[in-house]
């Protein structure tokens, strides 16, 4: 799990199912039993779930669990899972991309990636030609539905999904900017201000929370001191 899922799991999603069920939040052998019931196999520490499927999956039972029911409709339709993480990677994206359509005073002056949405409305009307001016599609009429292809040969494969094919096109088009400019992907999210997941981005947040819980971040025998170049500037952490 992510920093971000395991405080939102603690803090809100397991304590909103015990009211409603009557237990005990501190009661850990409990949350061990309704976590592994969520993801359908035995836990021994919530650390064990990983920040895609099984984030859903407790997402969606303990939803069920305190009877709320914006969570739970992900349990009749899976796919909008899938398909609302899609559209959160996009809007990453789109500050990615906004970063080399944008200089530093124009991001300064609004949060939303206004020349990146406009990118973003181009790829759209290209791709899906029904998408008119007059009525264009957004992200969020975008879906994750495969349709299956038939080659030439005549052997099926699916198709990328809407949102499947403007994540590539953006993906695409952000790699070529991103080069041009000289920047590394670590760089690059900075100054969009998303999160990085890069080695030294994820060691200072590490370090983070050993040091909230009064704990020792480094292992036996690690190195003290990183290399001065894996160092990020503190003051720059998106977190
Ligand atoms: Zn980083």
């Amino acid at each position: 799990m992510t920093d971000n899922q395991r405080i939102n799991l603690m803090a809100n999603l397991w304590p909103k199912a015990c009211r409603a069920q009557g237990w005990n939040s501190g009661d850990r052998a409990k949350r061990m039993e309704v976590l592994s019931a969520a993801v359908g196999r035995p836990l021994a520490s919530a650390s064990q779930l990983n920040n895609t499927t099984d984030y859903d999956a407790v997402k969606r039972h303990l939803g069920f669990l305190a009877d709320n029911l914006a969570a739970t409709v992900e349990t009749i339709k899976p796919e909008q899972g899938r398909a609302r993480r899609l559209r959160a990677t996009i809007r990453e994206q789109l500050r990615c991309l906004n970063v080399y359509l944008t200089n530093d005073a124009e991001r300064l002056l609004t949060s939303s990636p206004t020349k990146a949405d406009k990118y973003l409305a181009e790829i759209i009307r290209d791709k899906f030609k029904h998408a008119s001016r007059a009525q264009p599609l957004t992200l969020d009429d975008l879906t994750d539905e495969s349709d299956i292809g038939t080659t030439r040969a005549g052997v099926t494969y699916p198709k990328p999904s809407q949102l499947e094919q403007v994540m590539m096109a953006l993906a695409r088009a952000i790699q070529a900017k991103r080069k041009a400019a000289g920047d590394t992907i670590h760089d690059m999210k900075l100054k969009a201000g998303v999160y990085c997941d890069c080695k030294a981005c994820c060691r200072v947040r590490a370090v983070v929370v050993h040091v909230q819980h009064g704990t020792n971040p480094l292992p036996p025998g690690a190195v003290a001191n990183p290399q001065p170049e894996e160092m990020p500037d503190p003051e720059n952490e998106p977190f």
